[in-house]
């Protein structure tokens, strides 16, 4: 268990107006290019401005048309003009101990949404979300005790990526190893692919050489089994998928994963050995949380490895991370190392997963809620104090 702490906690003041210009942000190469058009950019002009002004948001994180020095004078206006480029607004910025950002973002609406960068040894993580909120409601995961408010637009689920870059100053720096961002996972709030759309239309632009230039192989993509989009998910995005596999039976996975009872299980791992480019170097990670007398039991643990059979593959078992109210308990550290140990002497990596930024309740399925409930009570002590 981690020591209490009192995490590092910014605050930013609420922005006064909003301008109602449209965004470039989120905005896909042929969508910018109508936009330009439309203010009078002469058609053999606009793919050399499309790319001029994609490198200056993407690659050098600009937020002003006034810094995009090799544009004339008169065409930065105009964008002006009639364009902006803006991030959302960072509500608070949490530092863990073990150095874990969770950034609570504001975005158009005033709703709220929330990202979190793991550090880890030569490598970073960004986590994002796809929703506010989520239409499923598996009963473990606090984001599912929540009504789906919105899905987020492509903009704002690239504008996680953009505002973790200038936190982090990452901006001008080549692909690769060395960089603090070098990995993005999709298993923030929501199921990214009940906003399909704009998930991939976030994704192609975090994969764009000319931008945020991350490799598909460093994105991976959770989901809870949309089978038909896992399909779209292989042939539009191409990034690696990650499956929240969670049950051994349809029976406990209808209840755990609700989507099961649509989807069972032999129509998910079908799609999943359907995925392309499966190989030993591009795996499906099987997420597999670990709910104390529940899912957990050697038996499990057999049937799982015979059910992924001849599926390129890793199995990801968190320790269940609660939250108040939550209905199951954590499986015992050796019930895990039970478990792990069949998965591996089947020949799969069976990486436990170390909980991270538990202090600022960072941890897999505790997101927003958690900064709601701090809200609530804030407001409970003010009450109770009379401030
Ligand atoms: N909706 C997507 C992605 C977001 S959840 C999905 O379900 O895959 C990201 C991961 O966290 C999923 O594997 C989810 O099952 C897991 N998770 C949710 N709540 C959790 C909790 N309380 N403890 C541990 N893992 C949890
Ligand atoms: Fe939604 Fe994923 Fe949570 Fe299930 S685990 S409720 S799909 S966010």
């Amino acid at each position: 268990m981690s020591a209490p702490i009192t995490p590092d906690l910014v605050t930013i003041p609420r922005k006064q107006s909003p301008d109602s210009k449209p965004d470039l942000i989120g905005l896909r190469r042929d969508a910018l290019k109508t936009a330009f058009a439309n203010i009078g950019t002469p058609e053999k002009q606009l793919n050399m401005r499309v790319n001029q002004i994609w490198g200056w948001m993407y690659q050098k994180g600009a937020t002003s048309f006034d810094d995009m020095t090799n544009l004339s004078k008169d065409f930065r206006a105009s964008l002006a003009e009639n364009f902006q480029i803006t991030r959302p607004e960072i509500v608070t910025r949490q530092i863990s101990t073990d150095g874990t950002r969770k950034y609570l973002l504001r975005i158009a609406g005033g709703h709220e949404v929330e990202a979190v960068y793991i550090p880890e040894k030569n490598r970073g993580t960004l986590c994002i979300s796809s929703q506010i909120g989520c239409t499923l409601t598996c009963p473990f995961c606090h984001t599912g005790t929540q009504k789906l408010v919105r899905n987020l637009t492509a903009g704002e689920i690239v504008s996680q990526i953009l505002i973790a870059r200038d936190d982090l100053e990452e901006w001008d720096k080549p692909a690769g190893d060395k960089r603090l961002i070098s990995n993005i996972v999709l298993m923030g709030m929501g199921e990214p692919l009940y906003n399909f759309d704009n998930v991939r239309d976030a994704m192609l632009i975090a994969m764009d050489n000319e931008g945020i230039s991350l490799s598909r192989r460093r994105i991976t993509l959770s989901t809870s089994g949309v089978v038909p989009e896992i399909i779209r998910t292989g042939a539009e995005i191409g990034c690696m998928l990650a499956i929240s596999f969670h049950a051994t039976t349809d029976d406990i996975r209808d209840k755990l994963v609700p989507i099961n009872r649509k989807h069972k299980i032999a129509e998910l791992l079908q799609a999943c050995r359907d995925y392309p480019r499966l190989s030993n170097s591009e795996r499906i990670t099987f997420e597999y949380v670990m709910l104390k007398g529940i899912n957990d039991s050697n038996a499990d643990a057999r049937r799982l490895v015979k059910l992924i059979s001849g599926i390129p593959a890793k199995i990801n078992l968190i320790p269940f991370n609660p939250w108040p109210g939550s209905p199951y308990a954590r499986s015992d550290w050796e019930r895990i190392e039970a478990f792990a140990d069949i998965v591996n002497d089947a020949g799969y990596a069976s990486p436990i997963r170390t909980p991270r930024g538990e202090d600022i309740m960072a941890a897999c399925g505790q997101l927003k809620s958690a900064t709601e409930r701090q809200r609530k009570s804030a407001k409970k002590i003010a009450q109770e104090t009379g401030t």
